[in-house]
């Protein structure tokens, strides 16, 4: 039966094994707040924590699981003595939180009429906010600017399905002159600026990064939720005929 406790308290002290299997007290100045599979705010629950020994008799990190109180699924921190003193057995040695591992990325959810209209465009979003949340940003930054490719051609090969090889074939840069609204094409234009500078090893755009690509892609699926509303409406309440 593991040792289960709800924290209340910070620091948390813990009697924890070591690889030698003798136990020790040890101060943890934070927990993970979040659960890195469903993403509530969370106090987590302790199930079990082993030391790595460092050099000499020095603690040097510690490997802590614990369980979601709301999806129950167990996980791993790691975390680092937060100082190279000797361990003495009287005073807990104290432990930072260092990251969780194999956290999953919290995945932004689409509307069902954006996974119509492109799938390649979630897919690669996705893609892109696992590299971002796990500090990959240089390739995020090119995976955000792929999504909106596959966002903005899809939708205009909807618009005008018989011109579909040639806008599948132009750069994104001359495909956005297609794009009807004024507001959103140079929504566009930016992201096509900011995308390219992610690619380029001079960044033109200095103090614009990853969130502002991003911002850039969520006008343009607000634009397309509000046009697809406005014609849902239309059809749903056409303008009744000059009798
Ligand atoms: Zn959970």
């Amino acid at each position: 039966m593991p040792y289960s406790s709800r924290f209340l308290n910070l620091p948390v002290q813990l009697m924890i094994v070591s690889l030698t299997n003798s136990s020790r007290q040890i101060s943890l100045r934070k927990v993970p707040k979040t659960c890195p599979y469903c993403h509530h705010a969370i106090t987590p629950d302790y199930v079990a924590g082993l030391t790595r020994p460092g050099v000499g008799s020095t603690l040097s990190s510690a490997d802590i699981t614990f369980q979601c109180p709301a999806c129950r699924r167990l996980f791993v921190a790691g975390y680092r003595k937060a100082d190279a003193t000797m361990v003495l057995k009287s005073v807990p040695a104290k432990f930072l939180l260092e990251g969780v591992a194999n956290a999953q990325p919290q995945l932004q959810a689409f509307e069902p009429a954006i996974l119509d209209l492109s799938p390649s465009f979630a897919e690669i979003y996705h893609q892109a906010q696992a590299a971002e949340q796990n500090g990959l940003n240089q390739i995020a930054g090119l995976g955000y600017r792929k999504a909106l490719e596959f966002l903005v051609k899809d939708y205009l090969i909807r618009e005008s399905p018989e011109d579909a090889e040639t806008i599948k074939q132009t750069f994104l840069g001359q495909c956005i002159t297609r794009l009807k609204d004024d507001r959103i094409r140079a929504a566009v234009e930016r992201a096509v600026w900011l995308g390219n500078d992610e690619a380029h090893y001079v960044r033109r755009w200095q103090d614009m990064d990853v969130s502002d690509l991003k911002r850039i892609i969520g006008l343009v699926l607000a634009h397309l939720h509000l046009e697809d509303q406005h014609q849902l409406l239309q059809r749903q309440m056409p303008a009744p005929k000059p009798k």
